[in-house]
């Protein structure tokens, strides 16, 4: 008889996103002539730029040629893409060899993969609110999980307090949902906080390309010591518009051993063993991003959504409204006006403005009085959400 994994009947349903579609629906056919404006989308709106689309197109004909024609790829990645990789990360002063470089078909994946690497029996600290992927994953192979408390005295970047015992460390900055970046100097007590405990930092730097300011790092790489502590997960989705076209790329350090095992030899055997490789075509498109040309296009587009953070977070200074992130990140959180609780703000926001957000809540217990927007609109739509925010608020 087959025995099935009961850690699934652990899991709690995830309603958030359902909840919030049905609420509009209910609501959209209720009131036909209510133009509702989406500001809680999580994805990116605009096109792959030109440089990228050319790079896929160009390798799309290399497969309809005989000579040209690429079957199995390195489940790892294409060199050029490593080296690609690699010398973007040499801009941040972070030295890689090529093959601590494992290309993907995005960091979610990858986030939920790694775990094979690590036994059941590690706890596992996960930050409080965050994106659900780390809680549930592991959930799903039976870790415990000890929760780390974001909130407002801490400005959402909860750091060591001596308490947190842990063995694998969630890391996400710029984050998602709370926008909050951590500075060089937090971050380092964080890689001191894993080396003393031999713990093993999982890193999602997939908000990245979204990082203004200088004492935030790019990569958890840049801090001294973090090679024998962390993985980094990084994704082409926000930084290139790839969420439906799918790559990413996680690092592995040859420093990085436990138990006198290296996790980079475990990934690249977890890697050949369960994976055959991101497509070619897909692999060009990455590169492309890369090049003189890409890096000025996809600039442009990142360079368009921090517009439209600018246009929130002005909005909400103006209604003295207190908020969170929106300048190394994409997204915004903001404090509820008035102490009222997520759900509550989400239903005025939507009745009174016809505006769409996501209820802090949903990310966790902490999120409870906290709200999402985030800058994925257009310009237009984006200032028309905030005047009709503005005008409830007044
Ligand atoms: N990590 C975080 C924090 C995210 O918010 C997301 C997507 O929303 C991902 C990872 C997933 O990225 P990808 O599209 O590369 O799988």
């Amino acid at each position: 008889m087959s025995r099935i994994n009961h850690n699934y009947d652990k899991l709690k349903p995830n309603y958030l996103f359902s909840d919030i579609a049905r609420k509009v629906k209910e609501y959209q056919a209720e009131h036909p002539e209510a133009s509702i404006i989406r500001m809680g989308i999580g994805d990116v709106t605009r096109p792959i730029c030109e440089a990228v689309t050319r790079a896929m197109s160009e390798a799309v004909l290399e497969q309809s040629r005989q000579e040209t024609f690429h079957g199995y790829g390195d489940e790892q990645g294409y060199a050029f893409l490593q080296d690609a990789l690699k010398n973007y990360y040499a801009s941040f002063g972070v030295e890689l060899e090529r093959d601590e470089i494992f290309v993907s078909d995005g960091a979610k994946s990858d986030l939920g993969n790694i775990l094979d690497l690590f036994d059941a029996s590690n706890t596992v600290l996960v930050p409080d609110p965050v994106y659900p992927v780390y809680a549930d994953t592991n959930v799903m192979d039976g870790r415990k999980i000890v929760y780390l408390q974001a909130n407002e005295e801490n400005e959402f970047l909860p750091m060591p307090d001596g308490t947190a015992e842990a063995d694998l460390i969630y890391i996400c900055s710029p984050n998602n949902p709370t926008g909050a970046a951590y500075t060089r100097a937090q971050l380092a007590d964080w890689v001191r906080f894993a080396r003393e405990h031999r713990a093993v930092i999982l890193f999602d730097a997939a908000y990245e390309s979204f990082i203004v300011d200088s004492d935030i790092p790019h990569s958890i790489f840049e801090l001294e010591g973090a090679k024998e502590c962390a993985i980094e997960f990084g994704s082409f989705s926000k930084m290139a518009g790839f969420t439906g076209t799918r790559c990413g790329y996680t690092v592995v350090p040859k420093a990085l051993v436990r138990e006198s095992m290296g996790l980079n030899g475990m990934w690249r055997r977890r890697q050949t063993t369960k994976f055959n490789g991101v497509a070619y075509v897909v692999q060009r498109g990455a590169a492309a991003v890369f090049t003189e040309e890409g890096q000025r296009q996809i600039r442009e587009g990142i360079a368009y959504y921090q517009e439209n953070a600018k246009i929130i977070t002005n909005a909400l200074e103006s209604c003295g409204i207190k908020y969170f992130g929106g300048r190394n990140s994409p997204y915004i959180w903001l404090k509820c006006p008035g102490g009222m609780r997520s759900w509550d703000f989400f239903d005025k926001l939507l009745t009174q403005a016809n505006v769409v957000g996501t209820p802090g809540e949903g990310f966790g217990k902490n999120g409870e009085g906290y709200f999402r927007l985030t800058s994925f609109s257009t310009h237009e739509l984006t200032a028309e959400a905030m005047t009709r925010l503005k005008s409830i608020l007044h």
